[in-house]
C-alpha cells in the first residue's frame, strides 16, 4: 500500500539508495546532482526544481513527436477503456493486427510478416533466431550446425547475449566476449578512423569488399549479416557512405546469407527517409524496429520477415517448424494503440518530409563547431549527430577516458536548459521531429557555448 506522498528529498533518497541505473557508473552518478523528471510537455522535460530542459537525445532516440502528444495520449486512453494487455500467443486483437497492416505498408516491400516483441534487443534477438532456424528448416542440420553471424566492427545491437554477440563496440561488449556466441566481424565503415587506413581521397567504400572477402572467407557458413544502415548509432553516431549497404546487400545475395537490417535507431524517419534501408532502395530478409515506433511511448518492437522466411516455418504441427520464441508482452494492446497513433501522425508525410530542412537547419547551426579545436568530426544523418571531441585535432588522439570530457560538457549543459548524453567523448544529438528551427538552433548554439566554456575558443 502506498502511503503519504513522498517529497521531493524523499525521492531523491530512494533513488539513490535503490535505483540501479544503466549504463551509469552509479559511484559518479550519485556525486553529480540527480535530474529528477517530474512531468514532460512536447520537447522539454520538467524537473522536481521546476526547470525546463529541450531533450536533445529524445528520451535515449525513442521519442519522435514530443510528450504529451494528444493524439497519441487519447489512442492510449481509449485503448485503457477496453483492455491493457492479453496474450498474443494464440489470440489476437484489433490493435495489434492494424499495426502489423500498417508497418507492412510502410516498410520495403516484401516484408509481410511481422514478429512482435518489447525492445531493440528483443526484436534483434527474434531476427537472429529466425535466421538460424530458417537455414536448419531450408538445408539441414549439417548446415545449420556450422552457422556463423557476421557483422561491423563498431556495431551496437541491443544488450542481450544474442544481439551482443554480434555487437563490435569494444567497451561495450569486450567484458562479455567469453559468454558470447562468436561471430564473424568485418570492418566497420568508420570514415574519421578508418579501420583499413583510407582516406576520403582514395576511398571507393573499401570496407564494403572487406565484407565481401568475410564472406568468401567463410565459404557458405554465414546464416545472415547484420547491419545498421545509415548510422552505427551507439558507436558514436558514425554514418555510413551512400553505397555501402547497396554493396552489402548485394554480397548477402551473392553469397547465399540472409540480412538482417536494425533500423531501431535509424528507423520512423530519423534519417529523413520511414527506413533508412529506403535511402538505397534496399529490402533485407529480416529487418528490425523498435525505438519511435510508440512516438517513445510504451515498449513495443517489431522484426518483420520476407514471404520466403515465414513460408519455410509453415508446416503440420508435428514437423515441429514453428518458431520456437516469444515474450509474455508481446503484441501489447496499449503499446500497440501508442504505435498506431504515431504512424497515423507520420502517415501524410509531412513530419517525415520536414526531416530533410530541419537536418540542414541543424547542420548549418554545428558550422561554427566545427573550427573548434577540440572538435575533431561532425557526422550527420538526418537529425542524428555525432560530435567527436578529441584531444589533438592533428593526430586525432583521443582525450583520456578518465578525463569525461563528453559527460561534463553534457551535465554543465543542463545549466542551459539543455539534456543531452554523450557516448564517451562524442556529444550525441538526436533531437525529436517535432524539434522547431529554433529550438534546434539553440541547442547546437548551447553546445557551443558549453564548449568554448570548458576549453576555450
Ligand atoms: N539496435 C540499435 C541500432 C540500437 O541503437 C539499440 C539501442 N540503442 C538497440 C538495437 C537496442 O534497443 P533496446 O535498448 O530497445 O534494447
Amino acid at each position: 500500500m502506498r502511503g503519504q506522498t513522498p517529497t521531493a528529498d524523499d525521492i531523491r533518497r530512494w533513488d539513490a539508495e535503490h535505483v540501479w541505473h544503466p549504463f551509469t557508473q552509479m559511484r559518479e552518478y550519485l556525486a553529480a546532482e540527480p535530474l529528477v523528471v517530474e512531468r514532460a510537455e512536447g520537447n522539454y522535460l520538467i524537473d522536481d526544481r521546476g526547470r525546463r530542459l529541450f531533450d536533445g537525445t529524445s528520451a535515449l532516440w525513442c521519442n519522435l513527436l514530443g510528450h504529451r502528444v494528444p493524439e497519441i495520449d487519447a489512442a492510449v486512453a481509449e485503448q485503457l477503456g477496453r483492455f491493457a494487455h492479453t496474450t498474443l500467443l494464440g489470440t489476437t486483437h484489433p490493435a495489434v493486427a492494424e499495426l502489423a497492416r500498417r508497418l507492412v505498408e510502410i516498410a520495403p516491400s516484401g516484408l509481410n510478416h511481422v514478429f512482435f516483441s518489447d525492445n531493440g534487443a528483443t526484436a534483434v534477438e527474434a531476427a537472429l533466431k529466425m535466421a538460424f532456424q530458417y537455414r536448419l528448416l531450408t538445408q539441414g542440420k549439417a548446415a545449420a550446425d556450422d552457422a556463423v553471424y557476421l557483422s561491423l566492427g563498431n556495431a551496437y545491437h541491443g544488450d542481450t547475449l544474442g544481439a551482443a554477440a554480434v555487437g563490435g563496440v569494444e567497451l561495450f561488449h569486450d567484458i562479455f566476449r567469453p559468454i558470447l556466441l562468436p561471430s564473424l566481424k568485418t570492418p566497420s565503415p568508420y570514415c574519421y578512423r578508418c579501420p583499413i587506413g583510407k582516406t576520403p581521397a582514395d576511398c571507393s567504400i573499401d570496407c564494403a569488399d572487406e565484407l565481401e572477402v568475410a564472406l568468401t572467407r567463410a565459404a557458405g557458413r554465414v546464416c545472415a549479416v547484420i547491419i545498421e544502415p545509415g548510422v552505427q548509432a551507439a558507436a558514436g553516431m558514425l554514418t555510413l557512405p551512400q553505397g555501402f549497404l547497396t554493396r552489402a546487400a548485394d554480397a548477402c545475395r551473392r553469397h547465399g546469407a540472409l540480412l538482417i537490417l536494425d533500423e531501431v535507431a535509424t528507423g520512423f524517419g530519423r534519417t529523413g527517409t520511414m527506413f533508412a534501408c529506403q535511402r538505397e532502395g534496399v529490402v533485407p530478409d529480416l529487418m528490425c524496429v523498435a525505438k519511435g515506433l510508440t512516438g517513445g511511448y510504451l515498449p513495443v518492437a517489431a522484426t518483420l520477415a520476407s514471404d520466403r522466411i515465414y513460408e519455410a516455418f509453415l508446416g503440420r504441427y508435428d514437423e515441429y517448424r514453428h518458431f520456437f520464441h516469444g515474450h509474455t508482452y508481446t503484441g501489447n494492446a496499449l503499446g500497440c494503440a501508442a504505435a498506431l497513433a504515431t504512424l497515423g501522425l507520420l502517415a501524410d508525410g509531412t513530419i517525415i518530409g520536414a526531416v530533410e530542412h530541419k537536418a540542414g537547419v541543424l547542420r548549418e547551426a554545428l558550422v561554427p563547431l566545427a573550427g573548434h579545436k577540440h572538435v575533431g568530426d561532425i557526422r550527420q544523418a538526418g537529425v542524428m549527430c555525432g560530435i567527436e571531441l578529441v584531444a589533438d585535432r592533428a593526430t586525432k588522439a583521443p582525450f583520456t577516458p578518465g578525463d569525461r570530457h563528453g559527460y561534463h560538457l553534457c551535465l554543465a549543459l543542463r545549466d542551459r536548459g539543455i539534456f543531452l548524453r554523450p557516448l564517451g567523448d562524442v556529444i550525441v544529438l538526436m533531437p525529436p521531429l517535432s524539434s522547431s528551427d529554433t529550438e534546434l538552433q539553440h541547442l547546437a548554439a548551447s553546445v557551443h557555448a558549453a564548449l568554448v566554456e570548458r576549453f576555450g575558443a
